[in-house]
């Protein structure tokens, strides 16, 4: 994902527009493991400044995730804002502790936008990992997945007998008159 920059550095005050698309290797975040079903769509601008590089930009991507409720695999597309500045690191001294924090530091004649795009779509990446909003997951008895269905235990046949017995009790006529 290297962009080069030695003209534009020539230039203060100059744009150039980049879009490329690029695979990316599997990330591993909180012990899950997300896959890249497609190349990572990366679209931008890059502006040279005096002594900064700053790019805006969008990165795309298609995911594979695991719901962390049913556990099945489930695809989520991650659209992430792209923003940063780039700073050669021969002027590394010139800037402030927060700059310094914010910046990326680069040498040579390219910048790459590897690290800051992984960084992006990880920020954007939904922290819960779910196949839909709602989805019910797993049956904690017999293990089914309750988005097909629900499972024989999802009715405790004890609680079942008892609400027959109650609505026979209700159905009695004495049981009527108290209530009245
Ligand atoms: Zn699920
Ligand atoms: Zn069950």
């Amino acid at each position: 994902m290297r962009i080069h920059v030695a003209e534009l550095r020539r230039h203060p005050g100059q744009s150039e527009s980049f879009s490329f698309q690029q695979e990316l290797a599997p990330l591993t975040l909180a012990g899950e493991t997300i896959t890249f079903i497609e190349p990572v769509r990366v679209s931008g601008k890059v502006t040279s400044g005096r002594a900064v590089l700053s790019v805006v930009g969008r990165v795309e991507a298609r995911v594979r995730r695991e719901c962390s409720r049913c556990l099945a695999p489930f695809a989520e597309k991650v659209v992430a804002p792209l923003e940063e500045e780039f700073v050669p690191s021969s002027q590394a001294a010139l800037l402030d502790e927060k700059a310094k924090e914010q910046a990326r530091l680069f040498a040579g004649e390219e910048i790459d936008l590897k690290e800051a795009v992984t960084e992006a779509l990880v920020l954007a990446l939904p922290m819960k990992a779910l196949c839909r909003p709602d989805c019910p997951g797993l049956c904690p008895y017999c293990g089914r997945e309750l988005k097909e269905g629900p499972c024989a235990c999802a009715v405790e046949p004890k609680d079942e007998r008892l609400a027959a017995l109650k609505d026979l009790w209700a159905a009695r006529p004495e049981a009527r008159q108290e209530e009245d």
